[in-house]
């Protein structure tokens, strides 16, 4: 497979499209960044990179991180974790609260936020140091030793986080927060915070396109049916009310995040990131999508 002509291909039909989304203000620290940056790399299994524009530059990773949170949670604790948050489509925004109350402070699945909230308590209750430990064990998926939370964004998110705020304490309410709800806020925006760039993102997710075992050295991170397991998640739940549409237009597993980025694998083939900061109306990356719809569009391949 041409992946280099296609990606260039792919890559100049949706540079030239007008309409490029609206960047996240919510985050005051989004709202900041170009609009116009648009950047994407792909990693092979074996070995070969691919990148054009901006894929150096780094951006906010956001949501996409809790893909990460979530893997190191189910490689210590196992299926154990499901008792605290279900595996479902939610069909609501990754902020709403609506099935919180219907579900008794269960979250619909572990990438809308409130189930993230609840993978972070997992996490503080589990380990001695999580927000350390976490960035640890980001820092060895990616190979960036000096990988930092980024103070600036986490914080301009904590000052204007008052929804977040109000879901933690709500499923507090419910008993499915077992920690200060301050501290489960405080790494859930550390984590949120994680900024790389887009060879950084598919250099880090290369396990979930591998099987469970990072690319470059073959080390195991999670089982083969976790990472199964983690994929089915990503496509049924990756982009919350438009996953249908992800899967019906690019058909990939992908994880999404409100600063412009998505994930994408297609597994024992590739893992590749594509960041563009203006989101469409779901929250997802206008251009992202449609750079990754055109890709497997031209390439013909994807899971189904
Ligand atoms: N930090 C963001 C929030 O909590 C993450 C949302 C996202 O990337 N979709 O609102």
């Amino acid at each position: 497979m041409d992946y280099k002509k296609i990606i260039y291909k792919s890559f100049r039909v949706t540079e030239q499209l007008k309409d490029r989304g609206q960047l996240a203000t919510y985050i005051p620290e989004l709202a900041r960044v170009d609009p116009s940056m648009f950047g994407v790399h792909m990693i092979t299994m074996d070995g070969k990179h691919y990148g054009l524009g901006d894929h150096q530059q780094k951006f906010s990773i956001q949501s996409i991180a809790k893909v990460l949170s979530l893997t190191l949670a189910y490689h210590l604790l196992g299926e154990k974790i499901w008792k605290r948050l279900g595996v479902e489509p939610s069909g609501t925004k990754f902020d709403s609260l609506i099935l919180l109350e219907t579900f008794e402070g269960i979250p619909r699945n572990p990438f809308v936020n409130s189930g993230a909230l609840v993978i972070c308590d997992i996490l503080i209750s589990e380990l001695d140091d999580a927000p350390a430990e976490f960035l640890n064990f980001v820092r060895e998926l990616s190979g960036l030793s000096t990988l930092s939370y980024s103070d600036h964004i986490a914080d301009s998110e904590k000052a204007t986080g008052y929804r977040n705020i109000a879901m933690c304490n709500f499923i507090k309410s419910f008993g499915n927060i077992d920690n200060e709800p301050e501290e489960v806020l405080d790494f859930y925006f550390d984590l949120c915070s994680l900024e790389l760039n887009c060879e950084q993102v598919a250099k880090t997710f290369g396990y979930l396109a591998n099987g469970g075992c990072k690319i470059n050295d073959g080390k195991r991170v999670i089982t083969k049916s976790q990472a199964k397991r983690l994929n089915a998640l990503m496509l049924t739940c990756g982009f919350y009310d438009e996953s249908g549409e992800f899967a019906f237009k690019v058909g990939l597993p992908g994880k999404s995040g409100v600063g412009g980025g998505i994930v994408a694998v297609y597994p024992n083939n590739y893992s590749i990131a594509v960041w563009s900061p203006g989101l469409n109306k779901k929250g997802n990356s206008y251009i992202g999508m449609k750079f990754l719809e055109e890709l497997t569009t031209h390439s013909e391949l994807s899971i189904f």
